[in-house]
């Protein structure tokens, strides 16, 4: 038999619960193990470009009030990374874009080659409540919230970010954002690129 509306609701929270459920854990077990040096990256040639394409196709179905527009400047740009773990940190930061946005409105992702740097480079901006100046340099710091995103009562364990840049590092690249409070945020995420030269 067809469930009823109310039972569709049900089913779906149980889903969203299970969900948070896993990620904590998840998050959880990645903090231990990076304290005991044991997580290990398995790293193999990936289109940045399609990768991040898939994660915004699948955000995308999880919102109805955001936009997320996707800007990549070519079509192919190969890194060598682990694409688990990348998609494990853009998740975080399409998460945190979505969830730190509670009007709504649009969320530009862009990826480009920095040939100066030999790097690619992914940024994810918002147009949401952004970060308070005096808890900027922190935010990256294991349990860190912010004030405003407490007071918004937008729920969240602030292990996300410490997380995504453990695990950019480990990928000898950098993340970092510029914000404002109630105007929004841009994280920049940079990868670099294998050197023609030295890919064997
Ligand atoms: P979780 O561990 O589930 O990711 P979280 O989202 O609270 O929880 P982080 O992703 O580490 O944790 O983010 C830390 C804090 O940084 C957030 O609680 C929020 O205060 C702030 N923050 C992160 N991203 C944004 C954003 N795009 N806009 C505004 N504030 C943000
Ligand atoms: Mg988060």
């Amino acid at each position: 038999p067809k469930l009823a509306e109310w039972q569709q609701e049900m089913l779906k929270d149980l889903e969203q619960a299970t969900d948070r459920l896993s990620t904590l854990t998840e998050d959880l077990l990645d903090v231990s193990r990076l304290q005991a040096g044991q997580l290990v990256l398995q790293h193999t040639s990936t289109n940045l470009v399609s990768l991040v394409q898939r994660l915004i196709e699948r955000f995308q179905k999880t919102t109805a009030r955001h936009q997320l527009a996707f800007h990549p400047e070519q079509p192919i740009l190969e890194a060598m990374i682990d694409p688990q773990r990348m998609e494990q940190v853009l998740s975080n930061l399409l998460t945190n874009a979505i969830k730190y946005s509670p009007q709504g409105g649009s969320i530009v992702v862009t990826v480009r080659k920095d040939s100066a740097n030999h790097a690619a480079e992914i940024r994810v901006q918002d147009d949401g409540i952004g970060i308070p100046l005096h808890q900027q340099v922190r935010i990256f710091g294991r349990f860190t919230r912010a004030d405003n995103a407490q007071a918004a009562g937008i729920s969240g364990t602030g292990l996300g970010l410490y997380l995504c840049r453990a695990l950019i590092e480990q990928h000898t690249g950098r993340l970092w954002f510029e914000s404002e409070e109630g105007k929004g945020t841009t994280f920049f995420l940079h990868l670099p690129l294998v050197a023609p030269d030295s890919a064997t």
